[in-house]
């Protein structure tokens, strides 16, 4: 690790920010104590007497100030003066008048020098422990990068040193590793540590501007840029870009880290430090969760942020109160055009009446315990509807969590069974982020899921990164083929050819094939003639209400 670090060149801050020390007093000050301390020492010795007398060892004061001031030398030289003053010029004796023999006055001004070089060294030895101790805890000791301690120390130095000079100008520049933890699950906690110093290393190498690196955590390292320019924000961000595209060899593994980056760049050093930082993280937030490389900071990211922080937080109680309500959306049978069944899509009344969609909300849900009971709510929904409409077959929609919370997974059982309902009637949605995150353990649940007898299908297949072998291995009884693979399939042969491949592979696989999104009678027209089973989309209908649902299907059944 350390020769990765060795090759790690800081380029210079312009202006470096230092620590500033609490202990410090301006010199003058200092030194003028100390003078005023020793004329003291030296006045109060003539004044009671002279040096036969017990108070010349008052004059050490000043010697072992200066010996915590100004360490070995500065003790010396003040022992030295002490010594001088109370030297051939002050008698042993003021009132008989007895000077001091020079044995007498060189053996305390040895002993002086002692004191004051001996109390001097050990000053300095604390000092430097003290300063080794203060510079380790700027630092993150596995990686030797300067911490978030650090950055709290200097960001607010070089704001104020800009605001004194009159400056304006500074990027902070944060870039998360988006796959470490999965580099550390694989090559363990030493290799990640050996990726992010190599990782903020090789962005020092190809950066061409002022930057400084501070590990900020685990997978996140901020970036310091003391500049005006906004282009140079910009040559950083490809700099980090050229970085992720090498590859660097780790444990003899060839490793190449997926980045995500998030900047923000203020022109007014009287912002607090912390708020800049919060601004920079919000945009590296927006940046991963829009599965984008790179995001400068926008205001509207946090009013989203707090909009959607303000929402979850409200699911519960809007769980409680029968805010929520499942819309349902038909699944066509491409080739008869009858109906098939119908996927059951949530949706939230909110206080002002507005309709909540589930985009603007269930991505957070999905990533908190909340998931459990809107999930639960989903279950008990569906089997009351299905009890009351026989004919009915409900596709649900599984979040990740759900897949491997044991207890829902019971509950899912329980319900249906309770209620009477065959699990053939509740069809189970899982997307492909599911799989990938834990495959071994998805394919065993996905199994018991198919043993009980329910219909499990792909969720926006083509959008996450199933292979193809992969699917042969899983139990699962569909594929609904995202929205994107059918939005296209006017404009190009290849389009065509790859959905045409995908129905005809899942075919093989003996999996039904559902369309997502359709909304022209030609995309109907060209899936049906390729074989694809079912559709669905606003072709057909939008997602309604249970009692529209009926309604709608009874019409169409006519
Ligand atoms: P999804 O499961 O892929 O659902 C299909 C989405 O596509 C629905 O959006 C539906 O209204 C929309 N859609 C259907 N046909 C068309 C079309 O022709 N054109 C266009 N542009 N869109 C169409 P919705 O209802 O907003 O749901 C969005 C996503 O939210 C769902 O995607 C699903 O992932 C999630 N979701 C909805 N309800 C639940 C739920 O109860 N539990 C979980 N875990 N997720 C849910
Ligand atoms: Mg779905
Ligand atoms: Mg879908």
């Amino acid at each position: 690790m350390n020769s990765l670090l060795g090759r790690f060149h800081w380029n210079k801050l312009t202006a470096p920010p230092v620590v500033q020390s609490a202990e410090s007093l301006p010199h003058p000050v200092r030194l003028s104590g100390l003078l005023l301390l020793l004329i003291l020492g030296t006045i109060t010795v003539y004044m009671t007497g002279g040096t036969g007398y017990a108070y010349p060892y008052v004059i050490l004061v000043p010697v072992v100030l200066s010996a915590a001031w100004y360490g070995f030398t500065g003790s010396v030289i003040a022992a030295v003066v002490a010594g001088l003053l109370l030297g051939p010029l002050m008698p042993l004796d003021v009132q008989q008048g007895i000077a001091q023999s020079p044995a007498n006055w060189l053996a305390r001004l040895l002993m002086f020098v002692l004191i004051g070089g001996f109390t001097g060294s050990i000053f300095r030895a604390l000092k430097q422990h003290s300063d080794a101790h203060a510079e380790a805890l700027r630092h993150d000791s596995r990686t030797g990068l300067l911490n978030q301690a650090a950055l709290d120390d200097d960001l607010p130095v070089l704001l104020r040193q800009q605001a004194r000079q009159g400056r304006a100008g500074l990027a902070l520049v944060f870039v998360r590793i988006v796959d470490l933890s999965e580099i550390l699950e694989a090559l363990g906690t030493e290799a990640s540590d050996i990726v992010v110093a190599a990782v903020a290393a090789r962005i020092g190498d190809h950066s061409k501007n002022s930057v400084r690196a501070y590990r900020f955590s685990g997978s996140e390292l901020l970036f310091l840029l003391d500049t005006q320019d906004s282009g140079e924000v910009e040559t950083l961000v490809e700099a980090i870009r050229e970085t992720g595209e090498e590859v660097m060899e780790v444990h003899d593994v060839p490793v190449r880290v997926q980045m995500a980056i998030g900047s923000h760049h203020t022109s007014d050093p009287r912002t607090p430090h912390q708020d800049l930082i919060r601004r920079a993280r919000t945009a590296l937030f927006a940046a991963v969760e829009e599965a984008e490389f790179y995001r400068p900071y926008d205001p509207a990211y946090e009013r989203k942020t707090a909009e959607r922080v303000q929402l979850i937080s409200r699911v519960r109680s809007g769980l409680k109160s029968g805010e929520f309500e499942l819309y349902f959306q038909p699944k066509i049978h491409l080739g008869t055009g009858e109906v098939c069944g119908t996927e059951a899509l949530i949706r939230w009344h909110g206080i002002d009446g507005r309709l909540i969609m589930p985009d603007s909300f269930m991505p957070k849900v999905e990533d908190t315990t909340l998931i459990a009971p809107v999930t639960r709510f989903v279950i008990q929904q569906t089997t009351e509807f299905l009890r009351e409409n026989p004919d009915e077959q409900v596709s649900i929609n599984l979040a990740v969590r759900n897949l491997f919370d044991k207890s829902l997974i019971r509950d899912l059982e329980q319900i249906a069974s309770k209620a009477g309902i065959e699990p053939q009637r509740i069809e189970l949605e899982i997307t492909e982020g599911a799989l990938i995150k834990n495959p071994y353990g998805a394919r065993v649940i996905l199994q018991e899921l198919r043993d009980q007898g329910f219909p499990v299908s792909l969720d926006d297949f083509g959008t996450g990164y199933s292979s193809f072998e992969y699917l042969t291995h899983l139990p699962i009884t569909g594929l609904k083929v995202d929205r994107a693979f059918v939005k296209h399939l006017e404009t190009g042969e290849s389009n065509r050819s790859v959905m045409k491949c995908l129905v005809d592979m899942a075919h093989v696989l003996n999996m039904t094939v559902v369309a997502e999104g359709i909304e022209t009678e030609s995309q109907r027209k060209i899936l049906a003639d390729m074989g694809c089973d079912m559709g669905q989309g606003f072709l057909f209908a939008r997602p309604m209400p249970a009692s529209r649902y009926l309604t709608w299907k009874a019409r169409e059944a006519v």
